[in-house]
């Protein structure tokens, strides 16, 4: 990472300073796709801060929103409410994701039928996550068992363009690394096209997947998953629950700041856009951002990597 950064330094201060104005370097960005996940909100507080969000991201124009699904269908209702009205009343392209656990086969294709009818054409399919307290995962008789089973049937509705999970760190319930980097080129020759992964913060973790996953012949794109921190407490429980790691270098950086919410913001922001420039470098030219509902850092991080309302048409078209 270090020689990459040192490199880059080194081709800007070959640079002229004739060369420096700023039009020159704007259109000489390369051309990013970004996409922004939301989650359903339980209550009329946490609907209006999602609706702001929405409006506030929408005319960066990603190329897609998607909304959660509770891993056993406890959203669906509030799910399907926030695609559609997003559908309906925005210019954005919505994706509901949904999951495997706690439905039937039939169950959940009924879902994915409404969801073709209204016109919905991409889905995120996951298994979701067993319910808390679950000592082994157990796959229903009548249910689709894992993402792939699901990617496979969701075909038989209709042919939905497919994104699914990949871990760079590996899911925590996979034996090895190798054979999660399998299951996710089962997913793939199931028919997903985009796989999007967990949330990570060493670059290295991403470029290793990624070249694993080359090697297994996966061609469709890795987007990383981008997880801007908000309160740093909370991202370290997520990543407790999803094995992602949290180095020591973040966990410094901060320390002190639970009572100071305004540095705690300027930190986040430096922290993700270091992560996506960094990214950036080694060819990465699509990210999904976790909003958590929230749009300022995902904005913010957004415009650092030239994603601005100005330039949507630009992006759209590529
Ligand atoms: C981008 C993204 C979005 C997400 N959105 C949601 C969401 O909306 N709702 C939600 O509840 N959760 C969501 N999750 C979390 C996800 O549901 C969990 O990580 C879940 O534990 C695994 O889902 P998967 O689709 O990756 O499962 P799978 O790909 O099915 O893999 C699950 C585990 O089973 C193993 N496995 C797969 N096939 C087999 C097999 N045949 N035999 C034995 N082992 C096998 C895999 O290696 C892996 O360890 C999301 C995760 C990501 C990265």
């Amino acid at each position: 990472m270090a020689s990459t950064r040192s490199a880059d330094c080194g081709r800007f201060a070959q640079l002229s300073s004739k060369h420096l104005s700023v039009k020159p370097l704007m259109s000489r960005q390369p051309t990013v796709n970004v996409s922004f996940e939301f989650f359903p909100p339980a209550d009329e507080a946490m609907e209006k801060t999602l609706w702001e969000s929405i409006r506030y991201l929408e005319p960066l124009n990603p190329r897609f929103v998607s909304v959660t699904y509770g891993a056993d269908g406890s959203t669906r209702e509030r799910t399907h409410n926030v695609v559609s009205r997003v559908q309906r009343e925005t210019s954005l392209t919505c994706v509901p994701h949904l999951t495997c656990i706690g439905a039937s086969q039939g169950e959940v294709l009924d879902v994915a039928r409404k969801y073709w009818d209204e016109g919905i054409r991409h889905i995120v399919a996951l298994r979701g996550d067993a319910p808390a307290g679950t000592v082994k995962y157990e796959p229903r008789a009548d249910g689709f068992a894992y993402a792939a089973d699901l990617v496979k049937g969701l075909k038989t509705v209709g042919d939905f363009e497919i994104s699914v999970a990949a871990y760079p760190e590996k899911h925590p319930e996979a034996h090895t690394f190798d054979a999660d980097v399998d299951n996710l080129k089962r997913k793939i020759d199931a028919g997903a096209t985009r796989a999007i992964t967990q949330f990570f913060y060493e670059t290295d973790h991403f470029l290793r997947f990624r070249d694993a996953a080359a090697a297994r012949g996966i061609l469709a794109p890795l987007v990383p998953g981008i997880l801007p921190i908000t309160r740093f407490p909370q991202i370290t429980r997520f990543a407790k629950r999803c094995g992602a790691s949290i180095p020591e270098w973040l966990e410094q950086r901060f320390e002190g700041l639970d009572e100071n919410p305004d540095t705690r913001k300027l930190i986040a922001a430096a922290v993700a856009i270091e992560q996506v420039h960094s990214l950036q470098r080694h060819g990465v030219d699509q990210f999904h951002f976790y909003t958590l509902n929230r749009a300022e850092l995902t904005y913010a991080i957004c415009h650092a990597l030239g994603v601005r309302p100005g330039a949507a048409a630009a992006r759209k078209s590529a």
